[in-house]
């Protein structure tokens, strides 16, 4: 044998090898390919070309016209699968739109499926968690327990933040669908109406305690003239106490309740801060220096509400501010393009350190207090103020440093 013959030779069998060696792979490759495209397509031929042969009218027909019927019938198969797929489709849509979690969990408590809402809540990732035991990813002790027995009662669960509600339904293969509920906002309320119910019965227990310890000493005890009167007097004013509170439940009542529409008239809001301010001098009794500038200006809203969030102002100037110091008042323009109304109310009082600030308007939030209930305060006058200034679209400002007076200011839209 030549050279080149010898190395032809040899280059062909490394080929040769090679291919032996890569061709099982290949080969096994594209068989699976060609076996997972064709099984489908042959189950359904099969079945069509059997139904032909057994049928004894098909044997009788032409060819071409049974492969025609044969073409046929995997054209419906086809569109039978279409279907089905859009149906998986509208179906993961719609678990998707609903905004609790759904977990199916098999036997072991591994994640089969879940829908958006649940990864989102959970922060899972579909690729990552999808098959892992449920208990490795949510690692709350109530729910690993209520997991393993399901007649314990469904709990509700606070992690980072966020409050959820769980609740396990069987199903008949033995998966389970685990449901999760953020109820965080609810929880919320529920508190703040427990809250609300607890401080209200508790700022009309105070006076009437003393109104009807006072109506038994009167009653059972011989007083001097001077006594009768001064307990009479207490018990005027305590039941003056809670009359404003009452009514500033309701005014608070209805300000909150969204299903009543504020009033929208033009107000012309001078007349109402001098009338404000006439009643806060009554209440001063001379006891502090007061000051007004006041412009014409106009606001769109309801009158009586605005006089409410004003004299509410001006009444907490007074109450906070120790006798000597200073009120000013005034009603004019802001500098912005275009202008906004200010209402501005400052003294000279006792001021409010800065942690407090933002808590002021909450219902029943005091600094100080003995001192709001001894100048006869509800502890609601910010949260209607506040209150009145959002349905008027406008914003309450509060600036103040303890020790050294307080500034609040209602800025409005012009009308
Ligand atoms: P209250 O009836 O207690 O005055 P408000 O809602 O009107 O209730 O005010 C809430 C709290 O804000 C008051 O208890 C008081 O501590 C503080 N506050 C309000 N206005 C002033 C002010 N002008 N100066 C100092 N503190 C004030």
């Amino acid at each position: 044998m030549s050279y080149p013959t010898a190395a032809l030779a040899l280059g062909l069998l490394l080929l040769f090898a090679l291919g032996w060696w890569l061709t099982p792979w290949l080969t096994a490759i594209g068989l699976a390919v060609a076996a997972i495209v064709s099984h489908t397509l042959w189950r359904n031929a099969r079945a069509s070309v059997i139904d032909l042969l057994r049928d004894p009218v098909a044997r009788n027909r032409p060819f071409a016209e049974n492969v025609a019927r044969i073409r046929e019938r995997l054209k419906v198969g086809e569109e039978g699968i279409k279907a089905r797929d859009a149906e998986i489709a509208q179906r993961r849509q719609i678990t998707n739109a609903i905004p609790d979690g759904l977990f199916l969990l098999d036997r072991d408590s591994r994640i089969v499926w879940c829908n958006r809402a649940a990864l989102e809540m959970h922060e899972l990732d579909a690729f990552r968690d999808m098959g892992r035991p449920i208990n490795q990813l949510i690692r709350a002790p109530e729910v690993l327990a209520y997991l393993a027995d399901p007649d314990l009662p469904a709990p509700v669960v606070t992690q980072n933040g966020r409050t959820f509600a769980f609740h396990l339904e069987p199903s008949e293969n033995g998966d389970r669908l685990l449901l999760t509920r953020d109820v965080t906002e609810r929880e919320r309320l529920d508190r703040m109406r427990r809250d609300f119910v607890a401080n209200v019965s508790h700022e009309l227990r105070t006076p009437l305690t003393v109104v009807s310890g006072l109506i038994e000493t009167l009653t059972d005890l011989p007083l001097t003239e001077a006594d009768r009167n001064r307990y009479l007097a207490t018990i005027a004013t305590q039941t003056g106490n809670m009359r404003r509170l009452v009514e500033d439940l309701l005014t608070l009542a209805r300000l909150e309740n969204d299903q009543v529409p504020i009033e929208s008239a033009t107000v012309e809001l001078a007349p109402i801060v001098r009338d404000a301010l006439a009643d806060a001098q009554a209440l001063s009794a001379q006891a502090h220096r007061f000051s007004a500038e006041i412009e014409p200006a106009t606001v769109r809203g309801s009158a009586s509400e605005l006089r409410s969030a004003i004299g509410n102002l001006l009444t907490n100037a007074v109450r906070y501010t120790p006798a000597g110091g200073t009120i000013a008042v005034r009603l004019g323009r802001t500098e912005e393009s275009p202008p906004r109304v200010v209402v501005e109310v400052r003294d000279s009082g006792i001021g409010i350190a800065a942690e407090h600030i933002p808590r002021l308007t909450e219902r029943f939030y005091r600094v100080d207090r003995s001192r709001s209930r001894e100048t006869g305060g509800t502890g609601l006058g910010l949260a209607i103020v506040k209150h009145v200034v959002q349905r008027h679209r406008g914003q309450l400002e509060i600036e103040s440093t303890l020790g050294h007076g307080s500034t609040f200011r209602l800025v409005l839209p012009v009308a």
